[in-house]
């Protein structure tokens, strides 16, 4: 399958079917305002790792599919300053092994967050923002967040890039740009 085709054909969902997913359990935890990260506001100051109240934070990179280049040279996969452009460690940007790279067609890669590994320290989102499309971005996951009034992160974070939003939108989108056919 090219990489056109996997962008047409559902990978552009992989991001709205875990969020789908994640509604639905919303469903049974009442209406109301949750809260959320603005991508365009965030600075990726890595404030959303350290001061959730959880011992892993609930926020978490997600990756919008639509918006992603498949670059061969993943600037939020790889380090700024690398020896070679390989998997080792020292050349990994994400300090947890978060980021699963899978070969789609030359010379297109894509890449995969694994939640469960991810502390939502932006290191990732700073490094798509600085050479990429700025798919990788930082959300608040519902089926995490104990959507703590004062929330401490809110209160900490220096962009004001926290803010409430709607029960039945708890995510924040960016405008993914255009694919050409
Ligand atoms: S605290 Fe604010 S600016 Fe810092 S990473 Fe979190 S949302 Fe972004
Ligand atoms: S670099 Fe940080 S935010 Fe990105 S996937 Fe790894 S742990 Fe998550
Ligand atoms: S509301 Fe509470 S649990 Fe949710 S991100 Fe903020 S501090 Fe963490």
């Amino acid at each position: 399958m090219t990489r056109r085709e996997l962008i047409r054909m559902g990978l552009l969902a992989a991001i709205t079917v875990p969020f789908a997913s994640l509604f639905r359990k919303r469903e049974t935890m009442g209406s109301g305002y949750f809260w959320q990260i603005d991508p365009d506001k965030c600075i990726h100051c890595g404030k959303c790792e350290t001061e959730c109240i959880l011992p892993q934070s609930a926020v978490k990179c997600v990756h919008q599919y639509a918006s992603c280049g498949y670059c061969l040279f993943c600037s939020g996969y790889y380090q700024d300053k690398r020896v070679e452009f390989n998997t080792a460690g020292e050349n990994m940007r994400c300090p947890t092994d978060a980021i699963i790279r899978t070969y789609v067609e030359d010379p297109y890669f894509e890449y995969k967050i694994d939640e469960d590994r991810c502390v939502g320290c932006g290191r990732c989102v700073q490094g798509c923002l600085s050479f990429g499309n700025g798919s990788l971005f930082l959300q608040v996951r519902r089926d995490l967040c104990k959507n703590c009034n004062d929330c401490r992160i809110a209160k900490a974070c220096p962009a004001n890039a926290f803010v409430r939003v709607p029960a039945d939108h708890p995510y924040i989108y960016r405008k993914p740009p255009e694919v050409k056919s």
